[in-house]
C-alpha cells in the first residue's frame, strides 16, 4: 500500500505559529522533501529533529518529483516542505499532488500559515468573495494579458510580489484599474516589522517610486464597483411597443413581448397603451 504525501505549511515569518499537528507530522513521516533543504534544516534543529530529506523545487519537478512518487509507493510516507507558508501556493507542490491524484496515492493537507489567506483576513477588503492572483508574469505581453483579463473583476484581488519589482507591479496595477482603486499593503506578515498600510494604488505607486520597499508584500486590491443595470422605465416600453406595432404587430403582441424584453409589468404597460 502507498504511503502519504502530507503538505506541511511552516511559519511565514514567525516561529511560534508551528502548531502542534505540524510538528508531529515532520516527526512521524519517514522522509522530508524540501524546497531547500538549508532552509529545512534550521526549523528541524529548532524542533530537535532529525529526518532524511531530498530536495523537490521548481527545477527538478520531473526528476525530484519521481523520487518522492518512488518511495511513496514502496510504502514510505513523506512530509512535503517549502521555505515559509504553504506548499503548492506559488510554491512547490502542485505537480507533486497532481501526479498522488493520478496515481491514487493518499494526500493529506496539513491546515497553517498562508500569506495570501493572512493578508485577506487583515486587508479590511471584502472577504466574501475574492481571487489569488500569485505573481504577475516578467514578460510584458503575458503581464498585459494578465492584467487585461481582470478588467472589470469584481472580487477582491490578491497579488504576491517580490520587494525589487513592487514599485513597477504598483504602476501597472493603477494603470490597469485606476489610481484611486483601494489597495492594502501587507508587509512581514506575522514579523518584528508587520504593516498593514490601507491605500490606493496611486499612493503606493508613487509612495515606492521615491522609497525602496523592504521585505515581503502582499497586494490586496478592491474589486471593481459592480457595474449597475439601469432598470427600464415605461417609457421605455412604450417606445417599444410602438416600435413593434410599427413593425406589424397587434397592441396586445407588441405589449407581451415589450413587458417580457424589459422587465415590464404587462398590465401596467397596456394600460398606459391604451390611454
Ligand atoms: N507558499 C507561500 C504561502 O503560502 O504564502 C508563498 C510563497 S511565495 C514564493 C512568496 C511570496 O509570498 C512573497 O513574495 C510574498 O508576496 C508572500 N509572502 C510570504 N511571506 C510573507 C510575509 N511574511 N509577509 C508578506 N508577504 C509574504
Amino acid at each position: 500500500m502507498a504511503g502519504t504525501l502530507f503538505l506541511v505549511p511552516t511559519p511565514i515569518g514567525n516561529l511560534r505559529d508551528i502548531s502542534r499537528r505540524m510538528e508531529e507530522t515532520l516527526e512521524q513521516a519517514d522522509f522530508i522533501a524540501a524546497e531547500d533543504t538549508r532552509v529545512t534544516v534550521k526549523l528541524l534543529n529548532h524542533l530537535g529533529l532529525k529526518k532524511p530529506m531530498l530536495t523537490y523545487h521548481r527545477h527538478n519537478t520531473d526528476s525530484g518529483g519521481q523520487a518522492v512518487i518512488d518511495r511513496l509507493l514502496a510504502g514510505e510516507s513523506c512530509a512535503l516542505v517549502t521555505d515559509a507558508g504553504t506548499p503548492a501556493i506559488s510554491d512547490p507542490g502542485e505537480e507533486l499532488v497532481a501526479r498522488c491524484a493520478e496515481l491514487d496515492i493518499p494526500v493529506c493537507a496539513i491546515p497553517g500559515p498562508c500569506a495570501l489567506v493572512t493578508a485577506l483576513a487583515v486587508s479590511g477588503q471584502p472577504t466574501s468573495r475574492f481571487t489569488f492572483e500569485g505573481f504577475l508574469a516578467m514578460n510584458k505581453k503575458n503581464r498585459r494579458a494578465h492584467l487585461d483579463a481582470l478588467r472589470g473583476e469584481e472580487r477582491t484581488m490578491i497579488f504576491y510580489e517580490a520587494p525589487h519589482k513592487l514599485a513597477a507591479t504598483l504602476a501597472d496595477l493603477s494603470d490597469a484599474f485606476g489610481p484611486d482603486r483601494p489597495l492594502t499593503l501587507c508587509r512581514e506578515l506575522t514579523k518584528l516589522h508587520e504593516e498593514v498600510r490601507r491605500t490606493t494604488l496611486g499612493q503606493a505607486a508613487t509612495y515606492y517610486r521615491e522609497n525602496d520597499p523592504k521585505g515581503e508584500f502582499v497586494l490586496v486590491v478592491r474589486g471593481a464597483e459592480p457595474v449597475q443595470e439601469q432598470e427600464a422605465s415605461l417609457e421605455d416600453g412604450m417606445a417599444l411597443v410602438d416600435k413593434l406595432r410599427g413593425g406589424g404587430l397587434s397592441l396586445r403582441d407588441a405589449v407581451r413581448q415589450a413587458a417580457g424584453e424589459l422587465g415590464l409589468s404587462r398590465k401596467q404597460l397596456y394600460d398606459l397603451a391604451v390611454r
